[in-house]
């Protein structure tokens, strides 16, 4: 008797989505939730478009650049893949996609996960056989294996009369306090040195839930932001705030600052420093004295990084509001500062509030704020050297170890670059002493701990 020959499985390879994502680190991790959740349900994830049965564009539609911006990638991925759909803050408004891209297959809007989801499925069908098993449990990341965002909150409360985000995303809706920790948790198992809080507005964490209570490794704790702050310094590895507005029961968290948890830094988006100025652009606690503020944080953390973003050329700015900008910016001595020219975008109330300032004088007030923000970085990374600190490595090139201290974010602050790189390995700890400044970057030595 011949036994039965079992035919082989012929497993056709797993359907491929490319995915193209633009916009902020919010915008990124919910690109990164998406990814991992194609790839526990089976689908494979493409490098390029040519390996992709299907396109996801992830767009920003925070002001007309991005707009501009993820308008082109829509056609750039039309082009060289033929099948887009289209998610993210600008598809809350798909009649500006269609009416330029008219063959995408479909538009969603802001976290619309689910949505997303059926609609590959629906163009791409999923496969029958998912191996969830090889889906990391941290999920699929974007960043650098040691570094992660960690998302606490979606949406805003506030009404910036800029910003349009509000009515893209929504308002608040804040994680529990145990949820945003287990996802924590597992980052770090997974081996990330630094989590990344991010959010529309870090310091109104659970309003929203009205602080609702949370269980987390056995201990009560309230959905708000310095439990969040507590919570984070208690798992070992930095934690970095973003987005954290200067309420007054931020102060509390300064005491709680360290160089091997919740570090010395804080990312403040001020936007500008006249009062006139603050209360058009109707910004959460404009009326703070933040001077005030700052200087007694600095008096608690001599070492605490400052970071902030600033708009030049809001309607209405006066030359002599601009002047008020700079003096503040001056007395603040803010450690690193981005700034923005004013740009109208669709739909915000700012447009209709003053007279629009002339793109000349947005450029020359863009250029002496930029001067004046460099000059402040300098002298104050110049203070640095001499001293010892500990730094994360992020890459090792051409035998120079590139790392970041407490006071450098990825991508959006400067490096500490270490000439002799032996015994040091991306993704660790190390200690240094810096040895020289420039504007916005240090070099350093290693040192003993
Ligand atoms: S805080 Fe203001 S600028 Fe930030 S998302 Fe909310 S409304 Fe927009």
């Amino acid at each position: 008797m011949t036994t039965p020959q079992r035919k082989p499985t012929v497993r056709s390879r797993a359907p491929a989505v490319g995915f193209v994502s633009l916009g902020c680190p919010k915008a990124l991790v919910d690109s990164e939730r998406l990814i991992t959740e194609l790839k526990s349900r089976g689908y494979a994830i493409a490098a390029g478009y040519a390996d992709a049965d299907l396109v996801v564009v992830n767009t920003c539609g925070f002001i007309d650049a991005a707009i501009d911006e993820s308008l082109q990638a829509i056609g750039e991925a039309l082009q060289h893949n033929g099948r887009v759909l289209v998610t993210g803050c600008l598809g809350a408004n798909p009649q500006r996609i269609l009416d330029r891209h008219p063959k995408v297959l479909g538009v969603t809007g802001p976290q619309a996960y689910e949505r997303v989801i059926a609609a590959v499925n629906q163009h791409l069908p999923q496969p029958h056989d998912p191996f969830t098993d090889l889906v990391p449990a941290q999920g699929i990341r974007l960043t650098p294996r040691h570094y992660a965002y960690l998302k606490i909150s979606e949406g805003c409360n506030n009404r910036c009369s800029f910003c349009i985000i509000p009515s893209l995303r929504g308002g608040l809706v804040s994680r529990p306090l145990d949820d945003v920790m287990r996802e924590a948790e597992a980052l770090v198992r997974a081996g990330v040195k630094e989590l990344l809080v991010i959010s529309q507005d870090t310091s109104a964490y659970g309003s929203d839930i009205r602080y609702r209570e949370a269980n987390w490794r056995g201990e009560q704790y309230q959905t708000r932001f310095l439990d969040l702050v507590r919570a984070l310094g208690a798992l070992g590895v930095w934690a970095r705030l973003h987005y954290v507005y200067p309420y007054p029961h931020v102060d509390a968290i300064i005491p709680l600052m360290s160089e091997h948890g919740v570090l010395p830094y804080l990312d403040i988006p001020f936007q500008h420093a006249s009062a006139a100025v603050l209360k058009r652009m109707r910004r959460p606690a404009h009326a703070e004295n933040t001077l005030r503020r700052i200087e007694s944080w600095r008096a608690q953390r001599p070492e605490l990084t400052l970071r902030s973003t600033f708009i030049v050329g809001f309607p209405g700015e006066t030359d002599a509001e601009f002047e008020q900008l700079l003096a503040w910016l001056d007395a603040a001595g803010l450690d690193r500062v981005g700034c923005f020219r004013y740009s109208p975008v669709e739909g915000a109330a700012a447009n209709a509030i003053g007279e629009p300032v002339p793109d000349e004088v947005k450029e020359q007030r863009y250029q002496r704020f930029m001067q004046k923000a460099g000059e402040i970085s300098s002298a104050r990374l110049a203070a640095r050297i001499g001293q010892k600190c500990r730094v994360l490595i992020d890459a090792i090139e051409d035998g120079v170890a590139i790392a970041r201290s407490s006071g450098d974010a990825p991508e959006i602050d400067g490096v500490v670059r270490i000439r002799s790189a032996a015994g040091l390995k991306v993704g660790e700890f190390a200690t240094v002493e810096i040895t020289a400044a420039g504007t916005y970057d240090l070099q350093a030595r290693c040192a003993a701990n």
